[in-house]
């Protein structure tokens, strides 16, 4: 059997409602939605998802969810792209699901230089609120870099030198130096979808994914988007099975068999998440 934790999956949006019970079964036997050929005889056994909130409902789902499923955990938060039109309510209920059983995470939070929804000065404001949250709770912080590393860092190396603080920088896109000064600071690097990306314009995140310690490897869909190559655009959305197709991806960058990859990536996330929590 190769592990698989998906550290990043939006079970709970709108993608997945016409035919969730059809996901849930393809999680449950670790069938793949499609085909791949060098997998066949390689059974995949979800071992974990963690389904992070990105509004207060999402948050609520996201926990309920994971009241249903043993495999599933939730996180919760406000994703910088709505911190915009959240209310003082929605803060609450995040702030309450916080210390649920169920929440092993406070995410999704960050920066997002992307995107232009949210000003900057409020998403480094919520950023912070999510932060001390994490702090209040012991729980692992799940952070979105998005273009915006140079306000990110400072901001990560000063909760840490201040509290207690560890967690993990979702969807790794920057190069090795943002990613050893992560590291450095005793984050988890996840991996998504984008580093199985041929485009030489992600020559940068490969050479990350070489140079990240075992033991602060993660991988990860962000399903429903980020499906993997080669199914990107062949497929109408990602899903967590398809986190194998990144520990593939890592398995050839690492020069590491598939099966260490995923047991390292699924023992560091059981670890992190649910050992701890
Ligand atoms: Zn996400």
């Amino acid at each position: 059997m190769i592990p698989i934790f998906d550290t990043h999956a939006h079970l709970d949006l709108d993608a997945f409602s016409n035919d969730f019970d059809t996901v849930i079964g393809r999680l449950e036997s670790g069938t793949l939605p499609i085909i791949f050929e060098e997998l066949l005889d390689q059974p995949i056994e979800i071992t974990g998802v963690l389904l992070p909130g990105i509004d207060a409902q999402s948050s609520y789902r996201c926990t309920e969810l994971s009241k249903r499923f043993s495999f599933f955990h939730a996180a919760v938060a406000i994703h910088p792209n709505y911190v915009v039109r959240a209310t003082d309510d929605d803060w609450k209920v995040v702030t309450e699901l916080a210390y649920s059983d169920f929440v092993v995470a406070i995410g999704e939070t960050g920066l997002d230089w992307y995107w232009d929804y949210t000003p900057m000065e409020q998403q480094i404001a919520a950023l912070q609120r999510h932060i001390d949250l994490a702090v209040r709770t012991a729980k692992p912080i799940q952070i979105h870099c998005r273009d915006a590393w140079d306000a990110m860092l400072p901001i990560l190396r000063r909760a840490v030198e201040a509290n207690k603080l560890t967690g993990i920088i979702h969807a790794f896109s920057g190069e090795p130096k943002q990613a050893m000064e992560c590291i450095e600071l005793g984050f988890y690097i996840s991996f998504a979808g984008s580093v199985t990306y041929r485009n030489a314009k992600f020559l940068p995140l490969w050479e990350s994914a070489k140079i990240v310690p075992a033991d602060r490897l993660l991988i990860e869909t962000d399903s429903p988007y980020m499906t993997p190559h080669p199914f990107r655009g062949k497929l109408k959305r990602n899903e967590p099975t398809l986190a194998v197709m990144v520990a593939h991806r890592l398995a050839e960058l690492r020069g590491t068999p598939l099966k260490e990859i995923a047991q390292t990536t699924a023992q560091n996330a059981q670890q992190l998440l649910v050992v701890n929590s």
